[in-house]
Parts: structure tokens; C-alpha cells; sequence
């Protein structure tokens, strides 16, 4: 049973159809014990405004046995890998997504991807690397790897990157690619949705259908474990 969702996205980014209270529902409706409420940065088209992850004071964390963590995807925008947020919002996240995205920023070469996706790794806000599984942002997977375990970041198993109609391109062989890498160096995984839509909240059959076929160590995967979240939570939050 996995008790954590926390790649999740709203009518906020402009490009989602459920509300935060229709997330929250579909996600006590499984019975998740951790829903992260991680909108796209300010950089996506249609996203919402920086103003938008200032205010997360006024969202209630606990329903029932649900208790909801305010974060972000924030946009890899260069490939320095620097990101759509400034330091003084991101050190109110309580965990941070760092992502590739084509509408903001463009993709250079293998190396410079890989690059741009360590540097992310390194802002100390970020504990998760979302959906490195693209093949339109080739990646060095096994310097990608060590360089999450180095930096305690989880790369992500991204289930909407598996969908037959998903924009992103070659997930599952990159999936296999880099779960077989984490498996040699034990750096662990995270299952996300991206759910766009509520039905999706909590969702990984895609994701495991690959885990499985990897034989995935079940240790590695961060969603089953209560003291996952220490790990996957911002070291940095002062809230
Ligand atoms: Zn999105
Ligand atoms: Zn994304």
C-alpha cells in the first residue's frame, strides 16, 4: 500500500480540470496519508503567479488522516539549472520539485541536460528530480543517478509519463533505464501521478506495471514508508 502522493496539479496551472478540495477528497477516498499539492512555477504558461505559493499559510494541512503538503514543480529554466522561484519563496516550500519542461527551457545536448538536472539537484531546496524519463531531454543516466544519491534526491517514476497519449517521449525505456541504475546504486524512487484530473490522485498502476518488470527493490520506493517524508521534505522550511 502506498500512503503518499505528492506530484499533484489543479485548475492553478492553468492546464488541470480538479480543484485542491476535489485532490483532497479522491486522495482520503484511497485512504493516502500524505497529498502534495505541487502547481507548476510561475514560469509555465497559464501558471499561477508567484503571489500564489506566497500564501500557503492560509491552506489548512490536516483532514482527517490526510495531511496535505504545500509545494512546488518549480521549472528548470536554463540549462544552469536554475529555477522559476526565488530563494526567499522556495525556502517557505515544504518540498520542492525540480522539472524540465519544453515551454521553459529549451533542450541542448545529453550533457547539458544532464547538467542542468544536477545543478537543480544541488539548490538545496529540491528533493525531487520530476519525470527525468524524456527523451527530448536526453539524459546521462548513470552520472544522473549518482548524482541524486550524492544530493538525497529522489528521481521520480512519473505515471502520466507512461500514458499511451503523454507529450513526453520515450518514458519507458528511459524508466527501465535509470530504475536499473538506482537498483545498482540503491538511490530511491518516488511514484508521482502529475494527476491533472482527481480520478487520477493516487493512481501508479502504470508506474508499477514498470517497477515490476524491473523487479524494483521495494525498499527503494519512498511511497510506502511514513519516514519517507523526513527525506522528501524541504531540510530548508522554516514554516
Ligand atoms: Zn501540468
Ligand atoms: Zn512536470
Amino acid at each position: 500500500m502506498y500512503i503518499m502522493d505528492l506530484h499533484t496539479h489543479t485548475i492553478e496551472s492553468g492546464h488541470g480540470y480538479s480543484t485542491l478540495q476535489e485532490n483532497i477528497e479522491a486522495a482520503r477516498r484511497l485512504g493516502l496519508k500524505y497529498l502534495g499539492f505541487s502547481e507548476h512555477g510561475p514560469a509555465m504558461p497559464g501558471g499561477p503567479h508567484k503571489f500564489f505559493f506566497m500564501n500557503f499559510r492560509c491552506i489548512p494541512r490536516q483532514f482527517g488522516d490526510l495531511t496535505l503538503l504545500c509545494g512546488v514543480e518549480a521549472n528548470i529554466i536554463d540549462l544552469n539549472g536554475n529555477l522559476d522561484l526565488e530563494e526567499s519563496i522556495l525556502q517557505d516550500m515544504e518540498y520542492v520539485i525540480a522539472s524540465l519542461h519544453t515551454h521553459c527551457v529549451k533542450p541542448g545536448t545529453a550533457k547539458e541536460n544532464t547538467d542542468a538536472a544536477i545543478a537543480a539537484m544541488e539548490n538545496p531546496y529540491v528533493t525531487i528530480l520530476g519525470h527525468p524519463d524524456d527523451s527530448r531531454y536526453p539524459l546521462e543516466y548513470e552520472r544522473l543517478v549518482k548524482a541524486a544519491k550524492e544530493n538525497h534526491v529522489a528521481l521520480e517514476v512519473n505515471n502520466s509519463s507512461l500514458h499511451p497519449k503523454s507529450i513526453r517521449k520515450g518514458a519507458r525505456e528511459n524508466i527501465i533505464t535509470y530504475l536499473e541504475l538506482c537498483k545498482k546504486y540503491q538511490v530511491p524512487i518516488l511514484l508521482g501521478t502529475d494527476s491533472h484530473f482527481s480520478e487520477s490522485v493516487g493512481h501508479f498502476e502504470d508506474a508499477l506495471q514498470v517497477l515490476h518488470f524491473v523487479d524494483f527493490p521495494e525498499e527503494l520506493i519512498l511511497n510506502g514508508r511514513e519516514d519517507s517524508i523526513a527525506f522528501l521534505r524541504n531540510p530548508m522550511n522554516r514554516l
